[in-house]
C-alpha cells in the first residue's frame, strides 16, 4: 500500500494529506451509514451503550458481593465496561449525544464522572481536551501531559502512569516552567497559560482526590499488614482509618479498583501512541501513531482499544467511539496510505519524539 501512493503523495503538504484522510475516511463513514441506518440514531445509541455498561457493572458487582463470581473477574468485568464508559465521556465532551436536550447530556456526564471517579471532572476535561486536539504534542498539552506523555521510561513513569495527584504533583514544576518558556517564546498566551493552570487544579478538586487518597489508605494498610505478618512490627493505621476502609470496601473493590486497572491501561497506551516536544505546528499526521501491537491488547481490552483507533479521532473528530470501532479497517487503511506511522514502538526510547530526544 505504502510503495503505490508514496511516490505522490510525498509531494502533497501536510493540510493537503490531513484533508485528503479526512475527506476518505468521512466517505467511508457516510458509506458505512448507508449500509446501516441504523447508526444514524446517535443519541439512542449512546444512551444505550452508556445504560448497558452501568448494568454490566451493577450486574458484576452485585453477583461479586453475593461471592457468585471471583474477584479477579469481577474486577476485570467492571473495569472493560468503565473503559466503555470512558468513551461515553469523550463523545460527550465533543457534544455527540443530545446537545439540544442538555439535562440529558449533563446527567450522562455526571454518570461516567462518578463511576470513573479516578478521573478529572470532566466538564473542565472538556477545555483541556479541546486544547489537546488544538495544541497536540507541544509543550502545554497538558492534558497529554498530565498522563506522562514526554517523560523518558523509568520506574517513575510507571508507578506514576495511572496517579493524576502525586503523580500529578511531581510533574506540575516541569510542565508549569515549559509553559512559562512557551508564554516567553509567544507559543501560548499568558491568559490561556494561566486559565489552564488554575483549572488544572480545580479538575481534581475535591472528586479525584478523595478517590485517589482512598487507594493509597488502601494499599498502604496492605503494605502495613503485608510487614506486620513478617516483620511482627506492630504498626498499623489508627482505628478510624481502618473503619473507613472497612466502610468504603464496596467502592473500594467495585469502583476505584476498577477503574486503577482501567486508568493505568488508557494512560499507558495514550501516553505512547501520542508524539509530544517535536510534532511540527499544525501537523496532524506527526501527532499520534495507530498502537496495534499484539502485546498491548490485554490493555486495549481495557480501554476499549483506544490504541487501534484515537488517531483516526484526531482526523475526524465529530463521530462517536462506535462508529469509528467498526469502521477502523478502512480509516486505518486511509492513515497508512498517507505516511501515518503504525507500531513505531522506537517511542519508548525516544520520549514520545516523534523524530527523536534533543536534549
Ligand atoms: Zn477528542
Ligand atoms: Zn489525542
Amino acid at each position: 500500500m505504502l510503495s503505490f501512493v508514496d511516490k505522490n503523495h510525498n509531494e502533497l503538504t501536510h493540510q493537503e494529506k490531513s484533508s485528503r484522510i479526512r475527506k476518505e475516511i468521512n466517505q467511508s463513514y457516510e458509506q458505512l451509514k448507508a449500509n446501516y441506518p441504523v447508526l444514524n440514531r446517535q443519541n439512542s445509541i449512546g444512551m444505550a451503550i452508556f445504560l448497558l455498561a452501568i448494568a454490566v457493572i451493577v450486574v458484576a458487582s452485585w453477583a461479586w458481593y453475593r461471592a457468585i463470581i471471583p474477584t479477579w473477574l469481577m474486577i476485570v468485568i467492571n473495569a472493560f465496561a468503565m473503559g466503555v464508559l470512558h468513551e461515553i465521556e469523550h463523545d460527550l465532551i465533543h457534544w455527540l449525544y443530545f446537545k439540544k436536550q442538555k439535562g440529558i447530556h449533563h446527567l450522562m456526564l455526571f454518570g461516567v464522572w462518578i463511576l470513573r471517579p479516578l478521573t478529572v471532572n470532566p466538564w473542565i476535561r472538556r477545555t483541556l481536551h479541546h486544547h489537546h486536539h488544538k495544541f497536540s504534542g507541544t509543550l502545554h498539552d497538558v492534558e497529554e501531559r498530565s498522563v506522562t506523555n514526554g517523560e523518558r521510561w523509568s520506574v517513575k513513569r510507571l508507578l506514576t502512569t495511572a496517579d493524576v495527584v502525586v503523580g500529578g504533583l511531581l510533574r506540575l514544576q516541569r510542565m508549569f516552567s515549559d509553559m512559562d518558556r512557551e508564554v516567553r517564546n509567544g507559543n501560548l498566551k499568558l491568559e490561556t497559560s494561566s486559565r489552564l493552570k488554575r483549572i488544572m487544579f480545580l479538575s481534581i478538586v475535591p472528586v479525584t482526590i478523595a478517590a485517589h487518597v482512598i487507594l493509597y489508605l488502601f494499599f498502604s494498610d496492605i503494605l502495613l499488614d503485608w510487614i506486620n505478618t513478617r516483620f511482627t512490627s506492630g504498626m498499623s493505621f489508627p482505628h478510624d482509618v481502618d473503619n473507613l476502609l472497612i466502610s468504603l470496601e464496596l467502592p473500594i473493590y467495585t469502583v476505584l479498583l476498577p477503574n486503577l486497572l482501567r486508568q493505568f491501561c488508557l494512560h499507558f497506551i495514550t501516553s505512547n501512541m501520542h508524539y509530544f516536544g517535536d510534532v511540527e505546528a499544525g501537523n496532524v499526521i506527526e501527532q499520534t501513531q495507530v498502537l496495534n501491537v499484539w502485546w498491548t491488547y490485554p490493555m486495549q481490552l481495557f480501554c476499549f482499544f483506544f490504541g487501534w483507533t484515537h488517531s483516526i479521532h484526531h482526523f475526524v473528530v465529530n463521530e462517536t467511539f462506535y462508529v469509528r470501532h467498526i469502521g477502523r479497517k478502512k480509516a486505518q487503511e486511509v492513515l497508512k496510505k498517507y505516511g501515518v506511522r503504525f507500531n513505531d514502538l522506537g517511542t519508548f526510547k525516544r520520549a514520545n519524539r516523534f523524530h527523536g530526544i534533543t536534549k
